[in-house]
């Protein structure tokens, strides 16, 4: 087998050139080679100082995760020995950096003694966005090289920074301005290092500048950072670690950066957020559709409706460059829908993210019209108009008269059936959903809704242009709410059962924040509209009318017009922002419950977390078990990403692997008796769930029937 590693020697550098395809991962081979290329010039006596490059574009994207918690990860040389080894080199080592140096290959680069890069090179340490710290030295190096505040900052958000914030912070030496190739000027810059007899400098030597660190900075970053944290534990130990680089000195600095890395890496939430990385990459392959299958080019979109959704949706596009027309039957609504996406734009600048030129570049890739003459010529359309199935059918049928041959023909809708729209045109192959979550601009998550005759190259186009404006596509099948809202029905279920059984809506909201959910259920609804959800379960009762207790606080709180925050009553009261418990709601529960025969007694946190995770988990077992959707952790992302469930946990389905697939269904049957005539109603286990339990699986090991 060839060697990741090359070594050339110039004059007398040692040129060490890593070219392991596709980013320099560090895993045991590339280690290796750079241990064996590095002792070769050590003692090779013709060698006066070493280079360390990369043949590809990247520099290094840091460690090989695949091989976390696999033998491979430590097995020697482990990445903090060969840095270690690198620094303590008696002949200079100079890191060329000709591309990104992310995570571990940061910490190569920090452990040489000088640093010559591209300008265009960007750094990072994002190994937290994994739930670990950097474990290489990353923690202890850098803010010796560049200061506690800038190093904080890099390692506590994971997002890198250009070479020349580098350079100034210190991190980088020198950027590569000559005319001449980079790697020649790389090797002119180490000749003079070696001609001036500069010093090797090892990090061993250097103490962290703290001069302009204030009585009470860390605990004030802490407290400015617990916000975006939302519980996760890694950053916390990030700061703890950069702490120990003032403290001590390198070595023993080192081995605190190892101790906290050991307990971060062995963490729930770490695997968890791994899980969830892998999760992302195998979201994009579709089963039984070819990756290689060609794309239909997208430059121009049209989005029908330019009401809360189609606004937020046209923003996606405008914001990553591509022509963008929106399209209203209703002119006033068509002027306040690009009154509000200008509006958004100018908040942005104001706050400094968008410069008034950008502003203007955006919104002169907007058209908006009244007439559908005006979208002949667009790549794709994504209707956004009420949600109606007699209104969307008219819309599509015409789209199938206006729109030219080859036209993805998309539909936002939340609920309804996909190829019920599809067909009425005659191109049903080019019909398919795009569920995106509201606000549109901003929610990542978006679910690719896969009709019965949708098209291979439709499907695969939409999830390219998906990653292109910058959201997570999940694909799924056609059926009541998709993934995301099928399995939101059982959560929503169990928390407003549980308020006629004995909870109040501040137990339930604080019970499941708690748990780590952005926010509680009865909160989130109050948000999303009590009339919203009532309208929603007009769609749905052939599936819960035989339940005469199903939601009916919410449809008694409807029936009041307390449709939550936007009208200031719903199960809080509202001034402003301002949330307020409201005895009402409790009188309302009450009687509710006793012409329903409910008995209320106290119900416990746990009963709450049990009723209403876990029910949500058996439906994503049935979901899984229909092939709506076509992996355990493409839940995951839908839950994560589109519906604030906590990413500690990586996810609904994770959080069943993690607890135990026996204990769910042992709950499952638990309430099923228990509850009486309810629980036979609603707590049957899946199929599916009872198979994995018999088979000692999980579900991360399931793959459907794909035939
Ligand atoms: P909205 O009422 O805010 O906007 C709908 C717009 O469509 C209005 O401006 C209306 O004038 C326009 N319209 C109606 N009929 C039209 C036609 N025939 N041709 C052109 N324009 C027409 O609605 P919304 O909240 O933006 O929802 C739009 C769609 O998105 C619905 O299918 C909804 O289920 C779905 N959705 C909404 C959310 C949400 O949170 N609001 C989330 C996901 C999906």
């Amino acid at each position: 087998m060839t060697s990741p590693v090359s070594t050339n020697i110039v004059d007398s550098i040692a040129i060490i050139t890593m070219d392991k395809p596709p980013v320099n991962g560090l895993g045991h081979a590339l280690r290796s080679g750079l241990l064996d290329a590095f002792q070769a010039a050590t003692e090779n006596s013709a060698v006066d100082a070493m280079v360390i490059t990369s043949a590809g574009k990247l520099f290094c994207g840091g460690a090989d995760i695949t091989e976390f918690g696999s033998p491979a990860a430590g097995a020697e040389p482990s990445l903090p020995t060969l840095v270690n080894l690198i620094e303590e080199s008696a002949k200079p080592v100079v890191a060329a950096i000709n591309g990104m140096a992310l995570g571990g290959g940061l910490e190569l680069a920090l452990a040489c003694d000088y640093r010559f890069a591209l300008p265009s090179v960007k750094i990072g340490l994002p190994e937290v966005k994994l739930g670990i710290l950097p474990g290489a030295g990353g923690t202890q190096r850098l803010p010796r090289l560049a200061g506690v505040k800038f190093s904080l900052e890099l390692i506590t958000s994971g997002a890198p920074v250009n070479a020349s914030k580098a350079l100034q912070a210190g991190a980088i030496d020198q950027i590569h301005t000559k005319e001449s190739p980079f790697l020649d000027a790389a090797i002119a810059y180490t000749k003079e290092l070696l001609a001036k007899q500069s010093p090797v400098r090892s990090c061993a030597t250097l103490s962290v500048d703290t001069s302009d660190i204030e009585e009470g900075y860390f605990d004030n970053f802490r407290k400015s950072i617990a916000r975006r944290n939302r519980g996760l534990i890694a950053a916390e130990h990030c700061i703890q670690a950069v702490e120990a680089a003032c403290e001590l000195p390198l070595k023993e600095g080192l081995k605190k950066e190892g101790e906290l890395f050991e307990i971060l890496v062995n963490s729930y939430q770490s695997r968890s957020q791994r899980h969830l990385f892998f999760a992302e990459r195998a979201a994009t392959k579709i089963p039984g559709v070819d990756p290689r299958t060609p794309l239909r080019s997208i430059n121009k979109v049209a989005i029908i409706g330019s009401g809360t959704m189609g606004g937020g949706i046209a923003m996606n596009f405008l914001n990553a460059g591509i022509s963008t027309v929106l399209l209203d039957l209703n002119a006033e609504a068509l002027e306040r829908g690009v009154g509000v996406i200008r509006k958004n734009y100018e908040i942005s600048a104001k706050k400094g993210r968008l410069s008034e030129a950008q502003v203007e570049e955006r919104m002169a890739l907007l058209q908006q019209t009244t007439s559908y003459d005006d979208i002949k010529d667009v790549d794709l359309v994504i209707e956004a108009v009420f949600e109606n199935m007699e209104i969307k059918k008219s819309v599509f049928k015409t789209l199938d008269e206006v729109c030219k041959p080859g036209a993805i023909l998309a539909s936002n809708t939340s609920t309804l059936d996909v190829d019920e729209i599809a067909a009425v045109t005659k191109r049903p192959e080019d019909v398919i959903g795009l569920h995106f979550f509201s606000p549109a601009n901003v929610m990542r998550l978006l679910e690719i809704v896969r009709g019965a005759k949708t098209a291979d190259d439709a499907l695969l186009t939409t999830v390219k242009i998906a990653q292109a404006i910058g959201k997570v596509p999940v694909v799924v099948g056609v059926c009541f709410g998709f993934v995301g809202n099928r399995m939101l029905e059982p959560y929503g279920r169990e928390a407003s059962r549980l308020l006629l059984e004995g909870a109040t809506p501040a137990q339930i909201d604080r019970v499941l924040t708690e748990f780590g959910m952005a926010m509680g259920y009865c909160s989130m609804i109050d948000l999303a509209g009590i009339d919203v959800g009532y309208l929603t379960r007009q769609g749905n009762l052939e599936n819960i009318a035989h339940d005469p207790s199903y939601s009916k606080l919410s449809d008694k709180l409807y029936a009041l017009d307390r449709y939550g925050q936007k009208t200031g009553r719903g199960h809080y009261l509202y001034e402003g922002r301002e949330q307020k418990e409201d005895p009402e709601v409790l009188e309302i529960a009450i009687a509710t419950a006793a012409e329903l025969n409910i008995e209320r007694r106290e119900i416990s946190d746990q009963e709450i977390v049990e009723r209403t995770i876990y029910t949500m988990i058996n439906e994503g077992a049935q979901i899984l078990d229909e092939g709506i959707a076509s992996r355990s952790s493409d839940c995951d992302l839908v839950y994560t990403n589109g519906y604030g469930f906590p990413i500690g946990r990586g996810g609904p389905m994770q959080f069943a692997d993690e607890s135990g697939l026996d204990v769910i269904l042992k709950r499952m049957n638990h309430y099923r008796t228990s509850l009486g005539e309810y629980g036979e109603m609603w707590f049957k286990p899946a199929p599916l769930l009872e198979k994995l339990v018999a088979e000692g699986q999980e579900f991360s090991q399931y793959v459907p029937n794909q035939s």
